[in-house]
């Protein structure tokens, strides 16, 4: 399991640095109990095939002292997998123009912390976590869009004084941005 600790003044934070080392399950050979493999789709890194594995729930970490070689030097030299402000940046430039997703794409581009990326029933996350009833820029779509589907994926964002909600729906269809200021939740 790979813990990044990093602090860093948000005027020098960016995309590039704050890609993440790529991740990989792990998996074992059955009746080979102790050296881990990592696992991808169809089997390991090191090439062996999925009918002869088992895989695990938990992560490959290739500092394991009883982490498989050849999977240790193919993860390290995979490569890094963007941020999840990235991916969420990346996402919403789709979404339509407006003063909330342009603030939203300069906030993330700042490294402005993502709180939330579910995906679940839209009427539990309506209740849980959009807190349609908060939002002060978008909420018609939003709740337009949550009443719309029942399966939905829906990211938060908090930056200064204003709470985003994005929803990601799953049809293929525009993101939808909305915002309202940072309650005392
Ligand atoms: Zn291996």
């Amino acid at each position: 399991m790979i813990v990044r600790m990093v602090c860093v003044p948000r005027d020098e934070w960016s995309f590039t640095m704050a890609r993440e080392p790529a991740r990989f399950g792990t998996a074992q050979v059955k009746g080979v109990s102790g050296i881990a493999h990592a696992a991808v789709d169809g089997g390991t890194l090191c090439g062996i095939p999925e009918q002869q594995i088992t895989r695990y729930r938990h992560l490959f970490d290739p500092r394991a002292r009883r982490a498989c070689r050849d999977c240790r030097r193919r993860a390290d030299a995979a490569p890094t997998r963007p941020c999840v402000q990235e991916r969420l940046h990346n996402r919403i430039q789709e979404a339509a123009q407006g003063r909330a997703r342009d603030d939203l794409l300069a906030a993330l581009s700042k490294g402005a912390e993502v709180a939330l990326w579910i995906n679940g029933p839209s009427t539990t996350l309506t209740r849980n976590h959009a807190r349609v009833e908060e939002l002060t820029d978008g909420a018609g779509s939003v709740a337009d869009a949550l009443n719309a589907t029942m399966s939905i994926v829906l990211a938060c964002v908090e930056d200064g004084p204003w709470r985003f909600v994005v929803v990601l729906p799953q049809d293929g269809d525009r993101p939808l941005v909305a915002r309202g200021p940072r309650g005392s939740h």
